[in-house]
């Protein structure tokens, strides 16, 4: 069974002292009310790597450091890009891949999304790979079909030792920072799917969801979507509601699992 986790999207918010007073919010929270099963990551923007590695380190608050996106090629001239050694150097252990906006906004597609999972997970670093259809696709009725060809595409051509370090994050892009949360039921079906491919692929790994969570909505969608865990957006750029969605997950795993 894998191991339940909640990654925090810190998108293109806060400037390197309030990154770091989340973090230390973070950490007295964690000490208060310490969680026991579930993995919590942070991914805050390039420039605040530094320190909120320094801050959770040296006070010892246990988040696991997360980046939002990375180049795929290993250096060279890619003006305004970070290559995956860079982060490992700041003590990055997992990156979000494919994330709907840079799929949307940045023309991230599909060969790119795979190449960059390779490079992550091939180096031994966890890669969050973003999945999730548009309300378009959704209304057809084809939403379980079109994640399944991403995932194929993201995911179909790693190596033996890439393949241990996939997380799936399940994000329906008309839930993403809209306040709409996807029914439990969508959810758990779209859950189901995504393991069946996951499966047909040889793989195994944890499935996260992502739109909209927060503290009201979090422990129905761990027990009822059967979910391994969270990824949040905005709800992670508050300390308390951050830590109470982390809670319900830890709470879920002990008390269902
Ligand atoms: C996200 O952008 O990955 C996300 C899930 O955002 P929100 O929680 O704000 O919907």
């Amino acid at each position: 069974m894998p191991t339940p986790a909640v990654y925090g999207n810190w998108k293109m918010n806060l400037d390197v002292v309030e990154a770091i007073h989340l973090t230390q919010q973070l950490g007295v929270l964690r000490r208060r009310s310490p969680l026991e099963h579930v993995e919590v990551g942070v991914a805050p923007p390039f420039v605040d790597l530094r320190s909120v590695g320094s801050v959770n380190e040296a006070d010892r608050i246990g988040l696991v450091l997360c980046a939002q996106h990375v180049n795929e090629h290993e250096s060279g001239a890619f003006t305004g890009e970070v290559s995956l050694a860079m982060l490992e150097r700041l003590g990055v252990r997992a990156v979000i891949v494919g994330h709907s906006e840079r799929r949307r906004l940045y023309g991230m597609d599909d060969a790119l999304v795979a190449s960059t999972v390779a490079r992550v997970a091939g180096a031994g670093l966890r890669a969050i790979v973003c999945v999730g259809e548009d309300a378009e696709v959704r209304a057809s009725g084809g939403e379980e079909a079109f994640v399944a060809e991403q995932l194929r595409a993201a995911l179909g051509g790693l190596t033996e030792g890439a393949r241990g370090n996939v997380t799936v994050a399940y994000e329906p892009l008309w839930a993403i920072g809209t306040g709409v949360v996807a029914e439990t039921a969508q959810v758990a079906a779209q859950n189901h799917s995504i393991r069946v491919t996951l499966d047909e692929l040889g793989l195994e790994a944890p499935v996260l969801y992502g739109g909209s969570v927060s503290p009201e909505n979090a422990a129905e969608l761990a027990r009822e979507g059967a979910v391994d865990g969270f990824l949040v957006g905005g709800a992670s750029l508050r300390a308390e509601a951050f830590h109470a969605v982390c809670r319900a997950v830890d709470d879920c795993y002990a008390s269902t699992r």
